[in-house]
């Protein structure tokens, strides 16, 4: 595939920019010859201007032509073919079997958003009918309009230009303006070629999806400030996060900004749990903390458990694993710094002790850090928040707890994460369901035996929680829930039944599920 180094807008090439940047191999950290040129100012006008005229036609397509575009978008994704695979690893060092799986979920995530399509009752009909002393009222789901999707640098394919965002908007019915990641430019303007073709094969306007490379804030700030935008779906730092959601509440007309940031999964283990399975949960621990050289958003980087011997002999077995485990590539130079500044500033802290790591590794060729164990108390970590920042790499910290009490109480001080894990034995059920529901409230996901990477793309999966992990807590990033985020329910009271869209009819002519009279079923009303 030919690539030039432009910005996709409606199907179009277009590198009205000066600046350019350029993709750099974290293996070797050797730039390419190709300029990637970030988009201006006028260019972003435009394609939130092509967005908006695509929407005024898309959102009376029906749910089945959706669904055949995704299709085709999946197609498109597969008709890259290993020319995809190279390029993201070049610029992401991810490694060739992660990023093969990386693409099957991500043409399936398209496949799996138009099923669900298929099946229509995702429009979530509702029909209160008509009665003595309540007129009629009836309510289903509508796309929002335009949305701006971040891509994030640590998923080139599963969250990036043709990620589970892109996926989730388009299966709404909203067009996508996507501001690629500066750390896989060329695999972005692979994926841009795609969603154009495909959008051309099955006759949508042009306007339906655009793709605008940029090194730096800019691109982003514009695009969000627009206000033909109505939706942002965003994954990546909790500073960045932060600066587009408050960019978002600062324009006159405040757009809600589903962002997916800082995360670092806390995971509790008994005493019972270390008597039963130390090892076990050692090996699980020290491959879930190092998988993808950490750069997971449900990377597991803080573990508490109640001071023992046999806690101390773990943290001694973790930190043996860590240190003997090779060092990993980087995503970048950005990620690379990042993590150095993270750990630099937990290290500073007094209360903090370096088991082992705590620093970038000298003079390598690649982007890399020391695979890292921090321990410190659980006094430390209720006293100082700056203790629960996201590091992003191999890294973890021991949180050591005087005794069940003083556990219980710091689980109370954790912030909001992606997930919580708790690792218990089927003996302790009972004196463990008050914690494990303790758990609970910090986040969208909570796990039993098992470790936080690794997230299922399936019905029932949350990939969301509270602050600071996302902006938007009653939401998923991850699954066929995802797609709410870019769609508002509209009801309709005493409109004509030939004045309303098919989902509401009293015939329910698609005979798609629905709500009637507080009564599932697919018949008639
Ligand atoms: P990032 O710095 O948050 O950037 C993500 C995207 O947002 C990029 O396109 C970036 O544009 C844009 N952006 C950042 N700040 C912005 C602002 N103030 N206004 C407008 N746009 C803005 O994330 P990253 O580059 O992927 O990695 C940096 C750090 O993020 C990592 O070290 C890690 O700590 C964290 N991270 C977390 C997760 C997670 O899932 N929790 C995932 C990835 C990264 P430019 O790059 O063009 O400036």
């Amino acid at each position: 595939m030919q690539l030039t180094g432009h910005n996709y807008i409606a199907g179009v090439a277009s590198a009205e920019g000066a600046e350019t940047f350029f993709s750099v191999d974290p293996r070797n950290k050797e730039t390419a010859d190709l300029p990637f040129h970030s988009a201006t100012a006028a260019e972003v006008d435009r394609a939130v201007a092509a967005a908006g005229a695509a929407f005024a036609e898309i959102r009376n397509y029906s749910s089945e032509q959706i669904a055949n575009f995704l299709d085709e978008i999946a197609d498109q994704i597969e008709a890259l073919g290993d020319d995809l695979l190279h390029s993201a690893d070049r610029e992401t060092g991810l490694g060739l079997p992660r990023l093969t799986g990386e693409r099957v979920r991500t043409t399936g995530q398209f496949r799996a958003f138009a099923t669900l399509l298929r099946d229509g009752a995702y429009l979530r009909p509702i029909i209160n009918s008509e009665q003595p002393e309540q007129p009629s009222i009836r309510q289903m789901q509508f796309p929002v309009g335009p949305v701006a999707i971040f891509a994030a640098s640590n998923f080139p394919f599963a969250f990036a230009v043709a990620g589970g965002d892109t996926a989730s908007a388009l299966a709404a019915g909203c067009p996508v303006v996507v501001k690629a990641h500066p750390g896989h430019p060329a695999t972005s303007e692979m994926f841009a070629q795609a969603l154009s073709a495909a959008a051309a094969a099955k006759g949508f306007p042009a306007g339906t999806f655009s793709m605008l490379q940029g090194d730096g804030i800019d691109v982003g700030q514009w695009l969000v400030a627009n206000d033909g935008i109505e939706a942002v779906g965003f994954t990546g730092s909790l500073r960045g996060g932060r600066a587009i959601y408050d960019a978002a509440a600062r324009r006159p007309r405040p757009v809600p900004v589903y962002a997916e940031m800082g995360s670092v999964n806390p995971v509790v283990i008994t005493q019972a749990a270390l008597a039963e399975r130390a090892e076990d949960i050692a090996d699980g621990l020290v491959a879930s903390i190092t998988m993808g050289t950490g750069q997971f958003c449900t990377n597991p980087g803080l573990v508490l458990l109640q001071d023992s011997p046999a806690a101390q002999d773990f943290i001694a077995a973790v930190t043996e694993k860590m240190s003997a485990a090779p060092a990993g590539v980087l995503l970048n130079q950005t990620i690379a710094a990042g993590l150095e500044s993270a750990v630099g500033q937990t290290t500073a802290s007094p209360d903090i002790s370096v088991l082992t790591g705590g620093e970038a590794v000298a003079d390598s060729d690649f982007f890399c850090f020391s695979n890292t164990v921090m321990r410190t108390s659980a006094a430390a970590i209720r006293a100082d928040d700056r203790l629960q920042v996201e590091h992003f790499g191999p890294v973890t910290l021991f949180v050591v707890c005087e005794d069940a009490d003083d556990l219980r109480t710091t689980v109370d001080a954790l912030e909001g994460n992606l997930t919580s894990t708790i690792h218990a034995e089927a003996n302790e059920l009972e004196n463990i369901s008050d914690l494990l529901h303790q758990l609970r409230e910090k986040a969208g996901r909570v796990i039993w035996n098992g470790f936080p990477t690794g997230v299922a793309v399936v019905h029932a999966m949350q990939h969301g929680g509270p602050y600071p992990a996302t902006t938007a807590p009653g939401t998923t990033s991850v699954g066929m829930n995802a797609i709410y985020r870019f769609m508002r329910p509209i009801a309709f009271q005493n409109v004509p039944d030939a004045l309303l869209p098919d989902p509401l009819k009293d015939a329910n002519p698609l005979g798609i599920m629905r709500l009637v009279d507080d009564v599932y079923t697919d018949g008639a009303v």
